[in-house]
């Protein structure tokens, strides 16, 4: 059996990043970029905006989390989590209804602080992906 310190490894470099117009797994945060402090501040995050991916039973989006972090905290807040469950399988069996679910939430913070927006997401064949994005308040 395999000692602690053998196994240990960085968690950051399980969560991929890139391009959201290349790369459909890339959680895609729209807001807007500078919100008044009083304001409720809507976030949508979806995946697969440019580039479809599939939600199928063998391989889907299973879930998308939120977090917020102020500029000047060292902990982030979660804003939300979003499982998707629903991979169009019916009585007939896997992919086999009618019902597409697609994995896009929208909800609605406030902060008056600005900070850093940041998206996880889980594909279950191809792990976990992030993203981020600032908000300014004024
Ligand atoms: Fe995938």
């Amino acid at each position: 059996m395999k000692g602690g310190m053998e196994m240990s490894m960085e968690i950051s470099e399980l969560f991929q990043k890139a391009d959201w117009k290349k790369e459909k797994h890339v959680p895609v945060i729209e807001c807007p970029s500078t919100i008044k402090k009083e304001d409720l501040c809507e976030v949508k995050v979806s995946i697969g905006k440019e580039i479809a991916h599939p939600n199928t039973t063998e391989h889907h989006i299973a879930w998308i989390s939120v977090f917020f972090k102020p500029d000047d905290d060292k902990f982030p807040c979660q804003i939300g989590q979003y499982l998707f469950n629903a991979h169009g399988a019916s009585a007939q069996g896997p992919n086999t209804s009618t019902i597409y679910t697609h994995h896009a939430v929208t909800t609605s913070f406030k902060t008056s602080k600005s900070g850093t927006l940041i998206a996880f997401g889980y594909c279950n064949i191809h792990g976990l992906w992030q993203s981020t994005k600032e908000i300014s308040v004024k």
